[in-house]
C-alpha cells in the first residue's frame, strides 16, 4: 500500500482530470460507493473459484459478526447500488466510479495490495455499439494523454449456453494432459476449468497455448454481436488483435472481453480490461439487465505516462510574498487574496511564520515560484511591491499596487477575471 506523494500527486490529478473529462464528454455520470461491503457480494458475483475471491480478499467481521470485505473491484459494488437505489427500473444507467481497491496479491511492479482504478460500467444497453462506444473511449483517452505502446486485445466468451459447450471440451482437453497441471489447475478442472486460461504461472502457458478456444464454439448470436464490435472499432480507426485465450480473471462475463495491455511495463501489463457481464445484476437479485463496463489501473496509468515519456502540465507555485515586519504582513495578505480573487488558476503562497528577508527569499526559491514579490516598509509608503524574478535574469522591478494583478497575468500567460 503506497503513500502518493506530492512530487507525484500532481501526475496522478491531471491523469485523473483528463479520464473523467474524457468519460464526461460521453455522458457518463459519477456514482460514489462505499470501500466495504458485504463478503457474499463479492462471492457471488466475482465468482468462488477465482484467485480474488480465493486468495485475494481482505476480510474480516464487524463488531457485529458481520462478514465485511474491503473492496477488491469496482462493478459488484456499482450493481449493488444500482439495485438497491432503484437505478436500473425501466431506465440505463452510464456510470463512473474511481478510487482505492484492496487486494492481497504478491507486491511487486505495478501490482499493490491498495491499488486504485478508474471504473465505468454501463447498465441497460445490450448491443455491440456500447461495447465499441466503451473501447473507442480509451483510444481517446490515449491519444490526449500522448500514450503509446497501448495494443488492444479483444475476444468473446458467448454465452452461458455455449460456454458450457467450450467447458466440456476444456476439461476433456486439461484432463489429458493432466500430469502437467499445477496444483491450482488441477483443482480448477472439476470446478472452473475456463480459470486454467488465466493462470499467471509461466509453466503453464504451454498447455495453454494449445487449448480449444471459445471461439470456436461462439453461439450464433454472440458470433454476430463480435462481428459488430470488430466492424465499428474498424470505422472508428481503432487497431485490435484478437486474443482468443482472453478469459479475464472473473467469473461474470459474457460475450465481448477486452484488455489494453503494454509492452512498455514488463508482466504487469493490463492497463485497462473489461467486458460485459449480462447475466450479473439478475444473479445479485435484479431485474435482467445487459451491461458492460472497463476499469483501468491508476497506478499503471501513471507508470505508462513516465515511460512514454511524457508530463503533466506544470501546476508550481507562480509567486510567493515576503513580508518583513507585522504591517507587510498583513498587507501581503491582502494583496494575495486579491490576486487569488482575479487572476484565474494563480497559485500564490504567502511566507508563514516570519523571518529574514534573507531567509524568506530562500523559501521563496525553494518553493520553485517564478517571481518573490517582496514587501518592505519603503514598498509599503509608496503604495508598490518589488517583482523578483526567480528562474530568469529579468531585471527586478517595482510595481504599482493597482498595477499587479494586470502585471503578473501578463507575465504569467493568466487572464484577469471581472
Ligand atoms: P492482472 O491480470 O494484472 O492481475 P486483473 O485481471 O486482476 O489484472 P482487473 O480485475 O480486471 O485486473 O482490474 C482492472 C485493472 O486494474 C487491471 O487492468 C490493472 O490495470 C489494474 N489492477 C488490477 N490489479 C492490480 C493490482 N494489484 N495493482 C495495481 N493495479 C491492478
Ligand atoms: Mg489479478
Amino acid at each position: 500500500m503506497n503513500d502518493i506523494l506530492p512530487d507525484v500527486s500532481g501526475t496522478w490529478r491531471y491523469l485523473e482530470s483528463v479520464v473523467r473529462d474524457i468519460v464526461q464528454s460521453y455522458g457518463y455520470d459519477e456514482i460514489r460507493l462505499p470501500l466495504l461491503e458485504h463478503t457474499e457480494l463479492f462471492r457471488r458475483s466475482i465468482g468462488e473459484v477465482t484467485d480474488i475471491v480465493e486468495k485475494e480478499m481482505y476480510t474480516f467481521a464487524d463488531r457485529n459478526g458481520e462478514s465485511l470485505t474491503l473492496r477488491p473491484e469496482a462493478t459488484a459494488s456499482v450493481v449493488r447500488a444500482g439495485i438497491t437505489n432503484g437505478l436500473l427500473h425501466n431506465q440505463r444507467q452510464k456510470l463512473w466510479t474511481s478510487g482505492p481497491m484492496f487486494r492481497y496479491e504478491k507486491p511487486q511492479k505495478g501490482r499493490y495490495r491498495q491499488f486504485h482504478q478508474f471504473d465505468v460500467e454501463a447498465l441497460g444497453f445490450d448491443g455491440p455499439d456500447v461495447d465499441a462506444e466503451l473501447i473507442i473511449m480509451c483510444a481517446r483517452m490515449w491519444r490526449t494523454l500522448g500514450l503509446s505502446r497501448l495494443t488492444l486485445e479483444i475476444n468473446s466468451l458467448g454465452t452461458a449456453d455455449s460456454r458450457a459447450r467450450y467447458r466440456k471440451a476444456l476439461v476433456e482437453y486439461f484432463s489429458g494432459v493432466k500430469s502437467r497441471l499445477d496444483e491450482d489447475s488441477i483443482r480448477r478442472l472439476g470446478q472452473n476449468p475456463l480459470r486454467i486460461l488465466d493462470s499467471k504461472n509461466p509453466d503453464m502457458q504451454d498447455i495453454v497455448a494449445t487449448a480449444p478456444v471459445m471461439l470456436d464454439f461462439l453461439d450464433q448470436d454472440s458470433a454476430e454481436h463480435f462481428q459488430a464490435l470488430k466492424g465499428l472499432l474498424e470505422v472508428a480507426g481503432v487497431a485490435y488483435t484478437i486474443n482468443p485465450r482472453l478469459v479475464r480473471g472473473l467469473d461474470y462475463y459474457n460475450r465481448t472481453v477486452f484488455e489494453w495491455v503494454t509492452d512498455a511495463l514488463g508482466s504487469q501489463g493490463a492497463v485497462c480490461s473489461g467486458g460485459r457481464y449480462d447475466g450479473l445484476v439478475e444473479k445479485l437479485g435484479g431485474r435482467p439487465t445487459p451491461a458492460v463496463g472497463w476499469a483501468m489501473g491508476i497506478e499503471r496509468l501513471v507508470a505508462l505516462f513516465a515511460a512514454c515519456g511524457a508530463e503533466a502540465p506544470a501546476a508550481g507555485t507562480d509567486v510567493y510574498f515576503v513580508a518583513v515586519g507585522d504591517s507587510a504582513l498583513v498587507q501581503a495578505f491582502a494583496l494575495a487574496e486579491d490576486l487569488r480573487d482575479r487572476v484565474t488558476g494563480i497559485r500564490v503562497e504567502a511566507n508563514l511564520g516570519g523571518g529574514s528577508f534573507k531567509s524568506q527569499l530562500k523559501r521563496a526559491d525553494k518553493s520553485n515560484a517564478a517571481y518573490a514579490l517582496i514587501l518592505g516598509e519603503q514598498e509599503i509608503a509608496d503604495q508598490c511591491v518589488g517583482l523578483k524574478p526567480l528562474r530568469s535574469t529579468e531585471d527586478q522591478s517595482s510595481i504599482a499596487v493597482d498595477a499587479l494583478a494586470e502585471t503578473l497575468a501578463g507575465r504569467l500567460g493568466k487572464t484577469v477575471a471581472g
